[in-house]
Formats: structure tokens, C-alpha cells, sequence
């Protein structure tokens, strides 16, 4: 049984408020009208969404990770509650943007891959986003910082990021994802600074701790000659994969596929410790940036009628079954991301939620619930208002979702993830692969349980799951079409025994030469 929210005043849930205001066009008119801003319970609150790209939620103090340098991400989630089954709908960057700014799946959006060598269409102009919802509900709409987003930022007005020079040790080289970022938090912290005639959605949007993958480039192969100034994390307990024979065939010759994946193909132990060391340090450079930003909030008298969101587009491998960066795989490091909020109407302190399911396509219609504004329909997502308001609703999400088709067009690999609340089962078209894992008691996704009979009943009924949902969001999964040349399918087992370039590498030198 959900709390009984019936009393007065402050008390009033913030749904409540908003209802009892008339709705949108009311509370929107009558703030205007009389220009009552600082009114206090805020009619319509500001919301702030802070966005990193590439973190996987293990990688965050908060989480419980002993590595990590993330006092400010901390401090907020000291605040507020923190989502634990949290997951991304997409890990890589443009699709899942264009996936969460609509409450939509890739394969709605038709934002399913970088692009480059792999057509991309821009957001239909029929599917609304994030930013032109709130912004017809009378919100200033502002976004700073990274975009890759294929349309799906309509709405907002978007400040590009610039580059800033930067102080930097020789193990951590910046590229242009450490220098935006401090461009991105300024101009982030001049707009909250200044006054506001309109209810606010700011978004900053910091590329770290996507620094990583520049930094693979920069260490490709064995390197010996780097010394991070900082002990060397652990590699973690799911670093080898014992079981690869037992795997689908895109995570067994991922190395083929993933370019960062090829250059990272023939790392030592110590080289995936550089890595993990690398990891944390580009971490800490975006946590700098969130606490600049988190204090420049405080400093106004908004922050006291603001909501802070925070959450990453897709994890990180960060060594788990010796992968770098992300793609293709649905491993908990790659898809499990963090996601807090803090701030007004968010009534527990420092809480982690563990029960519901959640994922990146809960933001847009919690972000609209909360604010009190139409959610379209169509959505498989769902508010997680009731929670923030310490409630535990009794219906929840039974599952969520995955989706994969490609990076760039040069291997393309259709998969899908169902996670339930004790499994996960993936799909890939290639090769018909199929995992399941059962993640309470194997959290590191250790061992395929796909063949094992003890499972079979969970087996079927995972199966069953995957299909009743590609049929209800007519996803043309089973239709899709496989491109993996035989080529990048050939060497012994191992990302060790990977050589040479990666399918994308290889179709670049081609070009080049024929230039
Ligand atoms: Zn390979």
C-alpha cells in the first residue's frame, strides 16, 4: 500500500500540488501572470541533469567502489536516493542519447549507431523529446556540453563546449574530452548564477571518464614504459573469461569488431591495472567539474527548488572479462550505470533503491511526471516519481532492456538483453547466441548457464520474455540483418590471439590506400 499523501501545504506530494494548481497551463499562467517566482513550495521546479559519459555505476564511490575518487557524485547521492538495477538502453553514446531524450528504444528512435560508415537518420520530427516537452510547458531549456545526439536535443537551446588547455601528468594524457569539460561546468555555473524569469531543465552534458578511450589508443599494444603516480587498482575477480568457447560469437571475436578492444587485445595484467588507474583519474577530472557546478547551485537561492539528475549514457568494461570501453557486450560494467537524484521533493537521504528495475527510459516520463507535465503515450518507461517520494509501489517493471546493432557499420551484430530480477539473458542474431546468467549468484557473469539444465526452466521463460517483448514494441529484431565478414571471425579463441587491426581499422586502411 502506497502512504497516504493527503495533508496540507508543504506536506502535498509535488504531483499533488500540481494537480491542485489546475495542472500545467494554470500553475504556467498564474506564475506568470503574477510573477510569483520564489514562491515557496515551488510551483515549478528547476531541474538540473548532470550527464557523464562512459562511467559505469561500479566505478562510483557511492556504489561502493573503493577506487574512486568521487566526493561530489557522493556528496549528491548523500542527498538523495540512488537507483541500484539501473541500466542503459544502448552502450554507446548516440544511440542511448537518442533513446533517453525521447523515453523511446533504438529501434524507434532509428538512432542505432554512431554513424560513420553505417547510415543514422535524424530523429524523427513525430517523436517528441525531452527538451520540447518541457520547453512548450514553460520551461528555459538549456543544454551545455556534448551532443551526439542526433536531433534528440530539440528543445534545448545547446551551448557548444569549448577546448581549455590543461595541466596533465604524462600516464594520463587529455584529449578534447578532459579539455571541454571545464568550458562545459563554466558555462554551466554562469547560467545558474544568473536570475530566472522561467522554471529551468539545465543540462550538463561532460564527456569524462570518456577519456579512456583516447587513452587506449595512446597505449595500444604492450606498453612498459608508463608509471601512473597512484598504486595500481586490482583487476577484478571476472577479468579472465573461462568460459569464452561458451559465449556468442560478437563477444568472442569482440577484439575484431571493437577497435579499442584490438588495441587493447594484447595488454599484460599490469597494462589492464594502467588502464583501470587511467579510468579513475579521467573519472575524477568529471567528478571536479560535477562539484563546481553542484556548488554553484547552492549558491542561489534556486537550489532549494531544484532537482539534480545525475547519470552516465553507458558504462565501461574497466577490465571485467578483458574489455576496455564499451559496445556489443551487455555485461554488468558496460549496461549498469548510476542514476541519482537529489533535491526538492526527493524525501530520503542517502538512500539506495534496491528493488525496482530500472532504466534510462524511466528519465523522460519522471522527469514530466515530476514537473507536472503530459508524458506522450507510447512509452515503455515509467515515472519513478512514487519512489523518490519514499513510496514502494507494489507494480513494477518486470524486466528491462538492452539493445545493440552496431558502432560504426563495419560489423554489425544485432543483440538484445532481457534483465530480469535475478537473470540475464542476451540474444545475438549471429551465430544464434544466446547467455544467461544468474546474477545472485554469479554477479560477475562468470559463467553461460545456457547449456546447464538446472537452468533450463529459466531458459524458457527468459526466452519467452525477450520474444513477448520484441512482439509488443514491434521490434524487427529477428529480421535484422548480420554483417560479420568471415575475416574477423577466424583466429584462435582470445582476445590474446588477436592480430592486426579491427574490422573498422582495416575498412579505413583500404580507403586510404586506394585514395
Ligand atoms: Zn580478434
Amino acid at each position: 500500500m502506497g502512504k497516504k499523501r493527503k495533508r496540507p501545504g508543504i506536506n502535498l506530494s509535488r504531483r499533488e500540488f500540481l494537480a491542485g494548481a489546475g495542472g500545467i497551463s494554470l500553475a504556467v499562467a498564474s506564475q506568470i501572470a503574477r510573477g510569483q517566482e520564489g514562491a515557496w513550495p515551488p510551483e515549478r521546479p528547476n531541474i538540473l541533469i548532470i550527464i557523464t559519459d562512459q562511467l559505469a555505476q561500479q566505478a562510483v564511490g557511492a556504489y561502493g567502489d573503493r577506487w574512486a575518487q568521487t566526493p561530489n557524485i557522493d556528496s549528491l547521492a548523500a542527498k538523495g536516493v540512488r537507483f541500484s538495477k539501473a541500466y542503459t538502453n544502448c552502450p554507446l553514446c548516440q544511440p542511448s542519447r537518442a533513446s533517453f531524450w525521447t523515453g523511446r528504444l533504438i529501434h524507434e528512435t532509428g538512432v542505432d549507431s554512431n554513424g560513420m560508415n553505417y547510415p543514422v537518420p535524424t530523429l524523427p520530427e513525430s517523436l517528441p523529446t525531452l527538451g520540447a516537452i518541457f520547453a512548450a510547458g514553460g520551461y528555459e531549456t538549456v543544454h551545455f556540453g556534448k551532443q551526439h545526439d542526433a536531433g534528440s536535443l530539440r528543445g534545448f537551446k545547446r551551448v557548444k563546449s569549448q577546448e581549455v588547455e590543461l595541466e596533465t601528468h604524462p600516464a594520463w594524457p587529455v584529449n578534447y574530452d578532459s579539455k571541454q569539460d571545464p568550458y562545459t561546468a563554466e558555462k554551466c555555473v554562469e547560467f545558474l548564477k544568473q536570475p530566472h524569469k522561467k522554471p529551468f531543465l539545465a543540462v550538463a552534458s561532460l564527456n569524462n571518464p570518456h577519456n579512456i578511450c583516447g587513452w587506449v589508443e595512446a597505449n595500444a599494444g604492450v606498453h612498459e614504459d608508463i608509471k601512473p603516480p597512484v598504486d595500481l587498482p586490482p583487476l577484478p575477480d571476472n577479468f579472465e573469461i573461462d568460459d569464452l568457447q561458451n559465449r556468442p560469437l560478437p563477444i568472442q571475436y569482440l577484439c575484431c569488431s571493437h577497435r579499442r578492444l584490438a588495441q587493447a587485445s594484447r595488454w599484460n595484467e599490469t597494462n589492464y591495472r594502467h588502464y583501470l588507474a587511467a579510468y579513475y583519474h579521467y573519472l575524477s577530472l568529471a567528478d571536479a567539474q560535477i562539484g563546481r557546478i553542484l556548488d554553484a547551485l547552492d549558491s542561489t537561492p534556486e537550489a532549494r527548488k531544484t532537482l539534480v539528475v545525475f547519470f552516465s549514457d553507458h558504462g565501461d568494461g574497466m577490465a571485467s572479462h578483458r574489455m576496455v570501453t564499451k559496445q556489443v557486450s551487455f555485461y554488468e560494467e558496460t549496461t549498469r550505470i548510476p542514476f541519482i537524484f537529489a533535491g526538492w521533493g526527493v524525501k530520503k537521504k542517502g538512500k539506495l533503491i534496491q528493488e525496482p528495475l530500472v532504466s534510462l527510459l524511466d528519465l523522460l516520463p519522471t522527469l514530466c511526471d515530476y514537473a507536472g507535465l503530459p508524458v506522450p503515450e507510447g512509452l515503455h518507461g515509467e515515472s519513478l516519481v512514487p519512489w523518490l517520494e519514499g513510496e514502494r509501489p507494489e507494480k513494477r517493471a518486470e524486466y528491462v532492456v538492452s539493445q545493440w546493432q552496431t558502432e560504426w557499420g563495419y560489423t554489425v551484430s544485432p543483440g538484445r538483453m532481457i534483465r530480469t530480477d535475478r537473470y540475464k539473458y542476451t540474444r545475438y542474431l549471429e551465430g544464434d547466441g544466446e547467455e544467461l546468467y544468474d546474477l545472485e549468484n554469479d554477479p560477475g557473469e562468470k559463467r553461460n548457464l545456457i547449456k546447464d539444465p538446472e537452468y533450463a526452466v529459466a531458459l524458457r521463460e527468459h526466452r519467452a520474455l525477450l520474444e513477448q517483448h520484441i512482439e509488443k514494441t514491434a521490434d524487427p529484431f529477428f529480421n535484422l540483418t548480420v554483417k560479420a565478414d568471415k575475416r574477423w571471425r577466424s583466429h584462435p579463441l582470445g582476445y590474446w590471439n588477436h592480430r592486426g587491426p579491427s574490422a573498422p581499422e582495416a575498412a579505413w586502411l583500404e580507403k586510404e590506400k586506394k585514395k
